[in-house]
């Protein structure tokens, strides 16, 4: 039989209803055998989510000792759900082991992994399916760095004797069997490992939306529903922030060409957003963008030089100052006499003056600065390729609403155009953008 692995997100587990609409949906096709979630989200906006709780916990852990009180809200929500799911499932004494071990183990990724962890249990038990605990399949070196190959060996193995199974996201161990997470939204690359090491012919991502958008919902109204994007779009879009799937769940399916269908829990009747290796041609011929998408705070290092063009090794001395401080860059477009280096704020944080004081020491510029308060958008989409004009109707779009580019860069794949704004353009540039190509 042919098998689907299928993840679903925070609001799709974020109380008793939802988790009713998973159960209808997993239910309804047995093809769909293995099932990743994550911690239950946002039931109503101002709402918090258990992985923040879970982080606060920490947080009261290293201040008093003890979380008891953040705990008890974690608490009453799973035993709300159980109680509403009308489960036969004794809560009380799992989540007394957890508080327990999160006092004893006292590490931030334990505390955070525990949301997925109890979710699992719960809806392994609401389907009658197998809990296979991640921290038993999904293998981390004890730096916390994930490791793919032995990971997909031993989940491969584990399922090849489970028909039917729930399996957390988010987390795993190292060989000693501390817990390690991905980055935020993490899930999703727990579903897609799983994906690969099933050999599943898809990979359903369930979440609160009827696919992926060619913008932000929350920032342009009503985008419209991509039907279809590559791999390498989806990458581009979720790297700038189109976060409705974490920018690395790309890479483990991506290796086998299983297709990732992004759908909506809370109306399966929708087809949602089909990701695959190649959108046809014809496809391309209709859209001239597939997608925008942005994020804010990055700084500029602005360094001027004259004749920085005939000094050989320019670059080299500027980047290897950004590597002596571990300091990762986005974006560095250069002309003649100036190069801009891109750079977000948290990479930069802290190190603004010793950058600086070496970048002087090392090329002696003219001029260096940094430029704060950026945003940046990228426009994506392999319909761009050998078409003049879209760099022009970008521009004219952001002339047009009196947003001022303090940036571009389109690299030579033309798979996407980059743009740098004040931050307090952000949301119209994003809007001019949309408009100008939907
Ligand atoms: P889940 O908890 O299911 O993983 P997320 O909150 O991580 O869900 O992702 C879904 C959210 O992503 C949507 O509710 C939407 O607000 C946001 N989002 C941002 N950019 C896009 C986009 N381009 N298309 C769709 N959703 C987007
Ligand atoms: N629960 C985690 C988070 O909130 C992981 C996830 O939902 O994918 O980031
Ligand atoms: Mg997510």
């Amino acid at each position: 039989m042919a098998v689907k692995v299928v993840k679903f997100g925070g609001t799709s587990m974020a109380d008793a209803g939802a988790i009713n609409q998973v159960a209808d949906i997993v239910k309804s096709d047995p093809e769909r055998r293995y099932v990743v979630v994550s911690a239950p989200g946002k039931r109503f906006s101002g709402d918090t989510k258990v992985t923040d709780l879970l982080y606060a916990c920490y947080h009261d852990l290293e201040i008093n000792g003890e979380c008891s009180a953040t705990f008890a809200k974690i608490r009453e929500r799973f035993e709300g759900i159980v109680k509403d799911l009308g489960l036969d499932l004794d809560m009380k004494p799992i989540l007394d082991e957890v508080e327990k071990k999160m006092v004893v183990n006292y590490s931030v990724d334990y505390c955070a992994s525990r949301g997925e962890y109890l979710s699992a249990i719960v809806l392994a038990k609401k389907l009658g399916f197998e809990f296979i605990d991640a921290e038993k399949i999904m293998i981390f070196d004890d730096n916390g760095n994930f490791m793919p190959e032995q990971t997909n060996e031993l989940v491969a193995k584990t399922l090849k004797d489970i028909r039917y199974a729930v399996i957390p996201g988010f987390y795993g161990a190292d060989g000693t069997g501390s817990i390690h997470t991905f980055s935020r939204g993490g899930s999703d690359i727990t579903g897609a490992v799983v994906a690969r090491a099933a050999d599943a012919v898809i990979y359903e991502n369930w979440t609160d939306v009827d696919g992926f958008m060619s913008a932000d919902p929350r920032i342009v109204e009503n985008p419209t529903i991509i039907k279809k994007l590559s791999y390498k779009e989806l990458r581009e879009l979720a790297y700038m922030g189109a976060n409705v799937l974490h920018p690395e769940a790309v890479f483990p399916v991506k290796a086998c060409g299983i297709p990732i269908n992004i759908r909506n829990t809370f109306n399966p009747q929708a087809p949602g957003t089909l990701i695959v290796a190649e959108v046809e041609e014809d496809e391309f011929a209709k859209r001239q963008i597939t997608g925008v998408a942005g994020k804010k705070g990055y700084s500029i290092i602005f360094i001027e030089k004259e004749l920085m063009n005939s000094e050989l090794g320019f670059g080299r001395r500027v980047l290897s100052v950004l590597e002596y401080y571990n300091i990762l860059f986005e974006h560095m477009p250069s002309g003649i006499g100036t190069l801009s280096i891109v750079v977000s704020d948290n990479e930069l944080a802290g190190k603004e003056d010793v950058v600086l004081e070496r970048i002087r020491n090392i090329v002696k510029p003219d001029n260096i600065e940094i430029k704060s308060g950026i945003s940046l958008i990228s426009t994506v989409g392999h319909g761009m390729s050998f078409r003049p004009g879209t760099a022009a109707k970008l521009c004219e779009a952001l002339a047009k609403a009196n947003i001022n580019i303090r940036m571009i860069d389109q690299g030579s794949s033309e798979l996407n155009i980059i743009v740098a704004v004040a931050t307090q353009d952000y949301e119209k540039a994003v809007n001019a953008i949309y408009h100008a190509f939907a």
